[in-house]
């Protein structure tokens, strides 16, 4: 069933294979991001190239405003949201005793607040199909902390409590909402860190290597799609075995 599935993030890394995934799985798919149109753009080609649906809606998910006329936009040109894959997020790591308020804030409004923002926008027709899916792009630092992110694993572990109080808040109506927290994989936001970051996490792994952005969105497509219906409230570690 073709379903509309709403990724934040799309544009690139992790969100933009899993725009892939929904749209390999049938889904009509709504790449958002944030400065980036171009990189959007060029997902949603993609998609269209292979036969599916695809928008580009810019908005920063972090403020109320946008993500409402994100939601306005999308339900009047898709319909609602059917899939929504709270991907998009940011870093601004330091030690903590170093960290600037606003590099704190930055961090908890985009990876936080936006799923707040978005999941509500999203509920209203997913409880009225009585059919959900919300899927939160969490991560090991949000499980097992971090050193230099306390911000980001703060963001990522209130993610872990939001997902399992909506969970229990709407389970009894067909929808699902769980937490997939990857690892360390090739992207942008991990391209900064340097070859002896990705090396030094590829040996601490079970499997002994970094990941790829379509290893974390298979698990966000079953998640996402009526093979997850008995699973909910969960938090899907995908990082190699790195957080044994
Ligand atoms: P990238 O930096 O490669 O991509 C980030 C994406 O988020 C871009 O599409 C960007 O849009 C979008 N974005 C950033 N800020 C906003 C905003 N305010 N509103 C809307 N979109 C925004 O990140 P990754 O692909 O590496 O990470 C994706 C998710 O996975 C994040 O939540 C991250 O924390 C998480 N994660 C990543 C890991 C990794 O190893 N890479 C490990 C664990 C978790 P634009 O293109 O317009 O800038």
């Amino acid at each position: 069933m073709s379903r509309v599935a709403l990724v934040t993030g799309g544009s690139r890394g992790i969100g933009r294979a899993i725009c892939m995934e929904m749209a390999e799985r049938g889904n009509h798919v709504v790449v958002n991001y944030a400065r980036r149109s171009d990189a959007a753009g060029e997902v949603v080609e993609a998609i269209q190239a292979m036969g599916g649906e695809a928008l580009a809606v810019g908005a920063d998910v972090s403020d109320a405003d946008q993500v409402a006329e994100m939601f306005k936009q999308v339900n009047s040109s898709l319909g609602a949201v059917g899939i929504l894959v709270n991907n998009a997020g940011i870093t601004r790591d330091g030690l903590l005793a170093r960290m600037r308020p606003d590099h704190f804030d930055q961090v908890i409004a985009v990876n936080l607040r936006s799923a707040y923002l978005c999941t509500r926008g999203a509920l209203r027709g997913m409880l009225r199909a009585r059919w959900g899916r919300v899927v939160c792009i969490g991560s090991v630092a949000g499980v097992s902390g971090n050193p230099g992110q306390a911000n980001y694993a703060a963001s990522k572990a209130g993610l872990i409590g939001f997902a399992k109080s909506v969970a229990r808040e709407v389970g009894s109506r067909g929808i699902t909402v769980n937490v997939v927290a990857p690892g360390f994989i090739s992207t942008d936001m991990t391209a900064s860190l340097g070859e002896a970051a990705a090396e030094a996490t590829a040996s601490g792994a079970a499997l002994g290597r970094v990941g790829a952005p379509s290893e974390v969105a298979k698990v966000v497509g079953f998640l996402g799609s009526d093979d997850g219906s008995y699973v909910t409230g969960q938090v899907w570690q995908v990082d190699g075995g790195l957080a044994l």
